[in-house]
């Protein structure tokens, strides 16, 4: 009963419905949900709305919404995109900030995290403003509104705003126009942003699509790090952020921030949700101590990370990623990336930073894209090692050979030879550990085989 399922195709009608806004029933809605996201128990749902029967309620019927005085219609839930805030959010859809935070029991701006599903009131034949402009340093709107042809109290009515000089820098004020499109926390000039995935993962690539005008200069951050935007030719600027596997799951702060060809600075923060990526935790590996021993592993990864940093600006992959092994090796794996590790009885502090393949020593490795060779050559920890720089910011690297077949400098083409598998190095027998470098940290590989990054 409490977790009542809700089916479809048995949309009813109540005879009376009480006062309130509604809410109409959605694929994948329980009644249970539905009195969960609107904060109330699913008793004062079922009896503000007169149901005795749970079966009778489907897809499509309309639920009233007790305990919301003063707000009226039809409420949709959204996800909160990138570029949104309270203010903006209240401007879009035309409900104060006041009734927004009420509608979803928020209680700190910090709560409209990326990803977070918001009740929000259903516009119908409301023209939504269009165009959105920055106030540079030292302007108010009111001589925005002189510089746009503007009606300066028709853009502080229209953007909640006590007069027209009463906005402050940095802020985006919408002016009268056509329909409302784009991040609208963020200045015009800005068209479009998608961050997929949302939330983000542990261990996961992510992309951060900004469509805008030409001139721009943005960079993003997120935790300690920044990413750098690289062009394309279609318009459109990319960053690909890379979350370490062992970050902690939890809200962080995303942060945008840049400069319009005109020199009006412009920046702009959301908390983002990161998820855990699920790893295991591997039985204690026994290992030979000096593999293990700081004094030879800290300075060989500071190499090896380093190496990965640079984001050059020509993108050298096409469609996705290739396995690096032979057809027999490429969907066998000893193990995976992710996969939380304690070396002689450590803490799990280490993770699997790459993809482990089959292959006995002399197997062939294949590059999985073009790129060019950053590494190649011995290190204790990883063996015979080599890097390839894929451009944007992207790397693979490959350990434990027998042979390289490259040197520095190389330019490779997707299934060009490389290498030969071996067990130089930390290892217990023969294998390919394989790995992808996105952002400045490892992430999984098995994503850049299955699906096509920008
Ligand atoms: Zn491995």
């Amino acid at each position: 009963m409490l977790a009542a399922l809700v089916l479809p195709g048995r949309g009813f009608a109540q005879d009376t419905l009480p006062d309130g806004p509604v809410y109409v029933v959605q694929e994948g809605d329980t009644l249970w949900s539905v009195a969960v996201q609107f904060g109330i128990s699913l008793n004062e749902l079922t009896t503000y709305n007169q149901i005795n029967n749970p079966d009778t309620v489907g897809i499509g019927t309309r639920l009233v919404i007790p305990g919301l005085a003063g707000v009226s219609g039809e409420l949709k839930t959204e996800e909160v995109a990138f570029g949104e805030d309270l203010l903006s959010l209240s401007r879009k859809y035309r409900v104060s900030e006041i009734d927004l935070a009420r509608l979803n029991h928020l209680t700190s701006p910090a709560e409209l995290f990326v990803g977070r599903s918001l009740i929000l009131p259903v516009q119908e034949n409301v023209e939504l403003p269009g165009d959105r402009s920055g106030l540079a340093e030292g302007q108010t709107a009111l001589e925005l509104a002189v510089l746009k042809g503007r009606n300066p109290w028709e853009i502080a009515l229209l953007n909640e705003l006590p007069g027209p000089i009463k906005a402050i820098p940095g802020d985006v004020l919408r002016l009268p126009g056509t329909s409302l499109s784009g991040p609208v926390g963020l200045p015009g000039e800005i068209e479009d942003l998608q961050l997929t995935p949302t939330p983000l993962v542990q261990g996961k690539a992510a992309v951060l699509q900004l469509k805008g005008s030409q001139g721009l200069a943005v960079a993003v951050s997120l935790l300690d790090d920044s990413f750098e935007f690289v062009g394309s030719e279609n318009g459109s600027y990319y960053a690909i952020l890379g979350v370490h596997a062992m970050t902690d799951p939890g809200l962080y702060p995303l942060a945008i921030k840049g400069t319009l060809a005109n020199g009006a600075g412009f920046s702009f923060s959301q908390s983002i949700y990161i998820r855990s990526g699920g790893y295991p935790m591997d039985p204690v590996l026994v290992v030979s101590p000096e593999t293990v021993d700081p004094a030879v592993t800290r300075p060989e990864d500071a190499q090896w990370t380093a190496l990965a940093q640079p984001v050059t600006l020509q993108k050298q992959w096409q469609d996705l990623f290739v396995a690096p092994v032979p057809k027999e090796f490429a969907e066998c794996w000893p193990s995976q990336y992710g996969n939380r590790r304690s070396y002689n009885g450590s803490p799990y502090s280490y993770f699997h930073t790459g993809l482990d393949f089959c292959g006995g020593v002399g197997t062939e490795i294949y590059a999985p894209a073009a790129g060019t060779v950053v590494f190649a050559g011995p290190l204790t920890v990883r063996g015979n090692a080599t890097m390839i720089d894929h451009g944007w910011g992207v790397y693979s690297g490959y350990m434990h050979q027998s042979e390289i077949e490259v040197s520095v400098g190389d330019q490779v083409e997707v299934g060009q030879l490389i290498g030969l598998v071996g067990n130089t190095g930390r290892v217990t027998g023969p294998h390919l550990h394989f790995e992808i470098w996105a952002g400045g940290v490892q992430v999984d590989p098995m994503d850049w085989l299955e699906q096509v990054f920008p």
